[in-house]
Order: structure tokens, then sequence, then C-alpha cells
């Protein structure tokens, strides 16, 4: 790591100096502006919006070798949401599009501070709607980015003036690749990465950095995932889910996709990814009772934040960040 990144990290440590940095105080109002377009998107899309849960008996386990946290609830084993995908699925029974600013910690790997890139503790909006496909969720994300940054331009001059930020327009649709395109192309820059799994941490900063516009990785292969993405039926061994990610090598932006939401389908699947049932069983008995077919994603906000304002590291897209590893306030 350069050694900017490395003072910048002894600020988080002190973080009642780096939160009185001018830089701080114009990202802070980009940031303020972006939940609001958010809001001001979601809404004029009719979804309404909810409060998150942030504790419950069983959690997100598709979390790339992050740990979860668990407490202790009146006895019983309780864990801090790594995401509420299993709550946005409860309550689309009852309402067709929901979002929530939803808090999430992941306890990552002390390593990955090297990505600059990764918090233990971040907030998404998160999202749901039902009766959809994967091509509406990604219709959807890059007219909300579109939105977003239009109205940072337009609101945020100043801000991004200060920041020395040159934020491009960006304009729909927005490119799409299969995860096969891309591992291809990854593959011939020299990377050469699996055609059955994730994409490296390393790899993905690459292909980023080969874009100028934000785009979407799609089709992602069958145990890279969670358990609750969907497989496509007439093409097995691929799940009807995406990334969005931006460019310039800023990474991941949001992850999404269409719900396995059958028992018997996600109980498979379960036994694919060696998760345990028996962890999942209000869920696993919601769906028993039948739940309807269902699409999201979540955005993550200090991600969205660093890349609209052009940051070196992420810990400075946030005003009290958690940087794994490191016990700050
Ligand atoms: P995931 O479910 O892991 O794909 O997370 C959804 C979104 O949350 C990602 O696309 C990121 O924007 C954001 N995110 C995930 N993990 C982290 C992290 N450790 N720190 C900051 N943002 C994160
Ligand atoms: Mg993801």
């Amino acid at each position: 790591m350069e050694s900017q990144d490395l003072s910048s990290l002894e600020s988080v440590r002190l973080r009642y100096r780096a939160i009185r940095r001018p830089e701080m105080k114009l990202v802070l109002k980009v940031q303020d502006q972006i939940l609001t377009s958010i809001r001001e998107f979601l809404r004029r899309k009719r979804f309404m919006e909810i409060l998150a849960p942030i504790i419950g008996p069983a959690t997100d386990p598709g979390i790339r070798g992050a740990k979860q946290v668990s407490i202790q609830y009146y006895g019983a084993p309780f864990k801090i949401m790594s995401s509420m995908i299993l709550y946005k699925q409860m309550i689309i029974s009852s309402f067709e599009k929901v979002f929530a600013l939803s808090p999430n910690i992941r306890l990552e790997l002390p390593e990955s501070v090297k990505t600059a890139r990764h918090l233990a503790e971040f907030r998404q909006i998160d999202l749901e709607m039902v009766h959809a496909s994967y091509d509406d969720a990604m219709n959807l994300a890059e007219g909300l980015l579109a939105s977003v940054v239009r109205d940072v331009r337009e609101k945020c001059y100043e801000e991004l003036k200060g920041l020395g930020r040159d934020l491009k327009e960006v304009t729909a649709p927005f490119k799409r690749l299969t995860h096969k395109q891309a591992v291809q192309l990854l593959r011939s820059n020299g990377y050469m990465i699996s055609f059955v799994e994730e994409i490296p941490w390393d790899a993905e900063v690459v292909l980023s950095a080969l874009h100028e516009r934000p785009f979407f990785v799609y089709d992602y292969p069958l145990v890279s995932r969670g358990f609750y993405d969907r497989e496509d039926s007439s093409r097995p061994g691929i799940l009807r889910d995406f990334d969005m990610l931006y460019p310039e090598g800023f990474g991941e932006a949001i992850s999404g996709g269409e719900r396995e939401h059958t028992y018997e389908g996600v109980l498979k699947r379960m036994k694919l990814t060696g998760v345990d049932p028996e962890e999942y069983e209000w869920y696993l008995q919601m769906l028993k009772e039948g739940i309807p077919h269902s699409v999201g994603f979540g955005i993550g906000i200090e991600r969205l934040t660093r890349w609209i304002c052009g940051l070196k590291t992420i810990w400075e897209a946030v005003p009290f960040p958690k940087v794994p590893g490191i016990a700050s306030p």
C-alpha cells in the first residue's frame, strides 16, 4: 500500500481529527445528496421505504469469506445482519416494491484492507420487487445510477470541484457482459481466472479499469453465490443474477438477482453450498408456506460515495469508518 493510504489509515484511528478535514465535509455533503437522490428515484418508481432489521436468528451466508457476528439474544443464538436478503423476501409477500437503508456487519479478513473497498460496517440500499426479471433489475439499477450522477453533478458542483473530481455523466443502457465474457476478457489480459468462480478481488479491479463507464456482469456460475440466487431452469449451472461494476478500477458496485424461492430448490442449494438448514428454520418454514417470485439488489453507499467523489479509499467515504482489523471509534 502507498504511504498516503497508510497515513489516511492512521487518521481513521484518530477519527475526531479526520472528521474535521475540509475534504470530509465535502464528501459528506455529496453523500447526503446521494441518499436524497436514491430515495427520490425509488419513490418515483413506487418503491416503499421500510426499516431494516439489525439482528435475527439467521443472516446472509453469501459473504465471500467474511465472518458473521454472533450475539446472545436472551439465551438464543442470534446474528447481526450481514445483509437483509432473507427479510426482503419476507416482506414482499405484503408489498410489491420495497427498499431500506440497511446497516450490515461483516468481519472481512484483515488483508481486505489492501483492496481499499472493504469496510467491516457498511450500509446498502437494499431493494426487492415481485414478479420481475433480472433484466428489469438491471434496467432499474442503471436508471438509478444515472439519476444519482445527474443530481450530484447538478447540485454538488462546488463539492466535486473542491474534491478535484471530474465526474462524467452516465447514460443507460450500460454495457452487459456475461460472466463467461468477463472471464474471457480477463484471460486475454493475462488473468487466468476460473469460469466457475466469483471474479477474485484483484481481477475485479483490472476488469473495472478496462472500462470508462459503469457496466454489468451477469449469469454467474452456480455455487459462486448464495443459495438464494436462482438457477436458470433452461440453462443448468447458470444463475439469473448480476453485479454492476464501477469503471476506473473502483470495482463492484451492486450485486443482485432473481431469487430461488421454492422450499425444495433452496434446500438443494443449501446442501450444495454447505449451509446448515437448521439455522434457517423460520426462513424455510416461510418458503414452505409460499412466497412470490422476486428480484432484488443491494448497492453499497460507501462504495458509491467513493466512486462519485473519486476517493482513493472507502474509509474516506464514511464519517465513522470501521476498517477491517482496526479498532476505531
Ligand atoms: P454483496 O451481497 O456481498 O454483493 O454486497 C452487496 C453490496 O454491498 C456490494 O455490491 C457492495 O456495494 C456492498 N458491500 C459488500 N461488502 C462490503 C464491504 N465489506 N464494505 C463495503 N461495502 C460492501
Ligand atoms: Mg457482491
